[in-house]
């Protein structure tokens, strides 16, 4: 059994893990929070850099006191933001040489996805997967994730937290804008935007915003927010499950955590008699263990990076990678 160092640093979130086949032995993870603003890619960078060291120290102190010998390191090679992107590449290369392990480039978005399957029961899923940047619909099909529906513009979390900032809440805005939205007593009218298999936000997130300086009820605004964006995701998620006959739906990403879209998607899959699956909150947001565990895939189907191939993809695409390890 292989035990795998993940590291994951896309965006806001840096964090460090050791997997095996079974579990995640060790975790750590240091978020940026912003002081006022969303994140600027630069200062996300520079928090990485700052606690890079220690987080990658405490994880390989965790595993020399318990015997677990590394056997690889991977690292989130895209997609995100470039500055953050390259800090945590430069250290799984460090860690690569000095330590005379194979590294591993993955795919975020597939390690999101794959992570959901490792942690519920899911084995062949439509995924709905919805973060701050990212909001895709996912199907595994001759080879590789193909994306079968997509965000047209911003990220479902990222239209959440810019709403959120633009009522004067703190980033991130979306876990408030759930908080608010149970007070909801009536349901305010806003752009529902699904083109083919494709969504869009940013229509709903400037209606949103007009409708609260006109004055509209917060928490009737929040909750007709929330309950438009997820119908949108809801509906290509069922369609995507229509049109592919598989009988599962996995949720992912941050976005993940809120419990009236899983309350949707669990009406839809209930009303097809088909199995909904989401993992624990500490594998919907983004985390270092399902770095590690697609790691751990590939290390197993000997698909590993060579340092010359380890240039980060700040536009790395899930269909862009040709699935080794099903
Ligand atoms: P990720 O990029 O996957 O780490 O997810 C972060 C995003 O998830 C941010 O945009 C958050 O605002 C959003 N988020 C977290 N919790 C919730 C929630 N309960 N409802 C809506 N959005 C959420
Ligand atoms: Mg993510």
């Amino acid at each position: 059994m292989a035990f795998v160092l993940g590291i994951e640093g896309t965006a806001w979130n840096l964090g460090a893990a050791v997997v095996d086949d079974d579990c995640v032995l060790v975790e750590k993870m240091d978020a940026y929070l912003p002081t006022s603003g969303g994140i600027h890619p630069r200062d996300a960078a520079q928090h990485h850099a700052d606690v890079i060291i220690k987080l990658i120290r405490e994880v390989l102190t965790f595993a020399g006191e318990n015997d677990l010998k590394i056997d690889a390191v991977a690292f989130s090679q895209g997609p995100g933001l470039g500055p953050c992107l390259r800090t945590v590449a430069t250290a799984a290369r460090a860690i690569s040489l000095g330590f005379d392990i194979p590294l591993v480039g993955v795919n975020h978005c597939v390690a999101h996805v794959e992570v959901g399957i490792w942690r519920t029961e899911a084995s062949d899923p439509i995924t709905l997967y919805v973060s701050g940047a990212n909001s895709q619909v996912l199907a595994y099909q001759s080879g590789k994730y193909r994306i079968l529906g997509e965000t047209l513009d911003i990220g479902v979390g990222n239209a959440f937290d810019k709403f959120a900032r633009s009522i004067g809440l703190a980033h991130p805005g979306g876990p408030r804008i759930e908080e608010l939205a149970s007070g909801a007593e009536g349901y305010i009218e806003l752009p529902y935007t699904v083109k083919g298999m494709d969504f869009s936000f940013t229509g709903l997130t400037t209606a949103a915003t007009e409708a609260h300086e006109k004055g509209a009820n917060l928490s009737d605004l929040c909750h007709s927010f929330q309950e438009t964006a997820f119908a949108m995701l809801v509906e290509v998620t069922e369609r995507a499950v229509a049109h592919t006959g598989k009988d599962e739906v996995l949720l992912g990403g941050g976005v993940g955590a809120n419990r009236r879209l899983q309350k949707m998607l669990e009406i839809m899959c209930d009303g097809r008699g088909i199995d909904f699956y989401v993992p624990e909150n500490r594998f919907l947001g983004d985390n270092a263990a399902m770095i590690a565990h697609l790691g751990n895939l590939q290390l197993k189907a000997g698909d590993v990076t060579a340092i010359e191939e380890s240039a980060v993809k700040p536009g790395f695409r899930p269909d862009d990678v040709q699935v080794t390890w099903k």
